[in-house]
C-alpha cells in the first residue's frame, strides 16, 4: 500500500435521520464522526476537497423507488465530490491523484478505485468537475442538442437560468446561433448577470410578475426550444409562448420537489395537440457518452472566454446542509459547491 505514515483513524460525515415532510429542516441530518477505513485490495482512500449538493438529493432523502437509490437512515449519505488520494491499494493510483467520485457529504472517503475517476488540476479548477465540466454541464449540453434537437436559429428559453444547468444551457444555445435566448431567474442580480456576463437577449425575474407575460415580451416571435428546470407555472407558461412543433426538454421540475400537495400547473396540455409540441424528460446519465465531446467543447469555450461561469461556495463540511438548503431557496450563482480545504 502506498500512503503516507499515518491515515486519519475518523472523519465526518452527515447521515439523514429523518425523512423531511415539504421543506427539509437542519434537524433531518446530523454530523457524525466516524472510524476511516484503510483501503483494502484495489480500493483507494481519498480526502475530499470539494463536495456537490444537488436538487436531485432531495428527492434521494424520500423513501421512494426512482433512478437512484433513496438515501437510508443513519447511513452517510452520498454525492458528487472531487478529492485527493492520501492511500492506495490499487494500481495506476497514487496518493497526490486527485479524482472524482459519488462519496460525498464526507471528509474522507473509501472506495473501489474504479468507481473513481482520475481529474486534472493543471487542465480545470477541481470545483469545475463538479460543476460547469461536470454532471450539471453534461446535463446543459445534451438535454439542449440531443434531447431538445436544437438547431441554429431556435429561440430558447430556460428556466432557473441563473444556476449550475441554466447558466450553461443559455450560453451554449447562443454559441451554437440561436436566434434569441431568454432566462428567468429569482432575482434581478441574477437576471443582470444573464444578460451582462453570459449574453442572454433577455432575461426576466420570475418573481416580479405574470410569467407568460413576461416571458412573451421577452420573446415577442415566440420560442422553439424550452428547457425546463422548474416545472409547474413555468412549465405553463412555456406552453402557451412555445411556436408549433415547438421542443421541451423536461430537465427538473424544481418548484415540486419540497411541495406537499401537487401543482396546480400546468393547466394547458392541451395546447401540445395543436401546436404539435414534444415534451421529452432526460435522465443525464443516459448521455454518458457525449462525455469527452462535451468536455473537448466546453473547456475550449472556458479557455477562450466565451463561456463563463459562477460558483457560489461554501466553506466547511459542517455548512454543507447550509449550503444544500440554500441552494433549495436560490442562495446560489452558478453551481453550488462546499469547499473543504486544500
Ligand atoms: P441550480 O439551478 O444551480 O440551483 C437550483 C436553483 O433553482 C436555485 O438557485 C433557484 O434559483 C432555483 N429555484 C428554486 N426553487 C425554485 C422555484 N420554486 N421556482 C423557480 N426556480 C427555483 O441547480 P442545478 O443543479 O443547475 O439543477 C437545475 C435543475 O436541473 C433542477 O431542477 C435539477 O433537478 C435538474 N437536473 C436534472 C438532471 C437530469 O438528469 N434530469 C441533472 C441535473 C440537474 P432562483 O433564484 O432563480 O429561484
Amino acid at each position: 500500500m502506498s500512503s503516507p505514515d499515518t491515515l486519519p483513524a475518523t472523519g465526518r460525515e452527515w447521515h439523514l435521520i429523518a425523512r423531511p415532510q415539504g421543506w427539509p429542516t437542519p434537524g433531518d441530518f446530523a454530523l457524525r464522526e466516524r472510524p476511516v477505513a484503510a483501503p483494502d485490495d484495489g480500493q483507494i482512500l481519498v480526502r475530499n476537497l470539494h463536495l456537490s449538493v444537488d436538487p436531485y438529493m432531495r428527492g434521494r432523502m424520500n423513501d421512494v423507488k426512482s433512478y437512484v437509490p433513496p438515501f437510508q437512515l443513519d447511513e452517510p449519505m452520498g454525492g458528487g465530490a472531487v478529492g485527493v488520494v492520501i492511500a492506495s491499494k490499487a494500481e495506476g493510483f497514487v496518493p497526490g491523484d486527485h479524482v472524482l467520485h459519488d462519496l460525498g457529504w464526507r471528509e474522507y472517503a473509501t472506495l473501489r478505485a474504479r468507481h473513481a475517476t482520475k481529474v486534472s488540476a493543471e487542465m480545470a479548477p477541481l470545483t469545475t468537475y463538479l460543476g460547469v465540466l461536470g454532471m450539471p454541464g453534461l446535463t446543459a449540453y445534451a438535454g439542449l442538442l440531443e434531447v431538445a434537437s436544437f438547431k441554429e436559429g431556435d429561440a430558447v428559453f430556460v428556466s432557473g437560468a441563473a444556476g449550475a444547468v441554466g447558466s450553461e444551457v443559455g450560453q451554449i444555445a447562443r454559441l451554437k446561433g440561436a436566434s434569441r435566448v431568454i432566462g428567468s431567474a429569482g432575482s434581478d442580480e441574477k437576471v443582470r448577470v444573464l444578460t451582462e456576463e453570459y449574453g442572454f437577449d433577455a432575461a426576466f425575474n420570475y418573481k416580479s410578475g405574470s410569467l407568460t407575460g413576461q416571458l412573451k415580451e421577452a420573446a415577442p416571435d415566440g420560442i422553439d426550444v424550452y428547457f425546463d428546470n422548474v416545472g409547474g407555472d413555468h412549465l405553463e407558461a412555456a406552453i402557451n409562448v412555445l411556436n408549433v412543433h415547438g421542443r421541451a426538454t423536461i430537465c427538473g421540475m424544481i418548484s415540486q420537489y419540497n411541495a406537499t400537495e401537487p401543482p396546480a400547473a400546468p393547466r394547458n396540455l392541451a395546447m401540445l395537440i395543436g401546436k404539435q409540441l414534444r415534451l421529452q424528460g432526460m435522465l443525464v446519465l443516459d448521455h454518458a457518452d457525449l462525455m469527452p465531446q462535451f468536455f473537448e467543447e466546453v473547456s475550449a469555450w472556458i479557455r477562450s472566454g466565451e463561456l463563463r461561469y459562477r460558483e457560489t461556495v461554501v466553506e466547511g463540511v459542517g455548512n454543507t446542509v447550509d449550503a444544500f438548503l440554500g441552494m433549495l431557496k436560490g442562495e446560489n450563482t452558478g453551481k453550488m459547491i462546499v469547499s473543504l480545504g486544500d
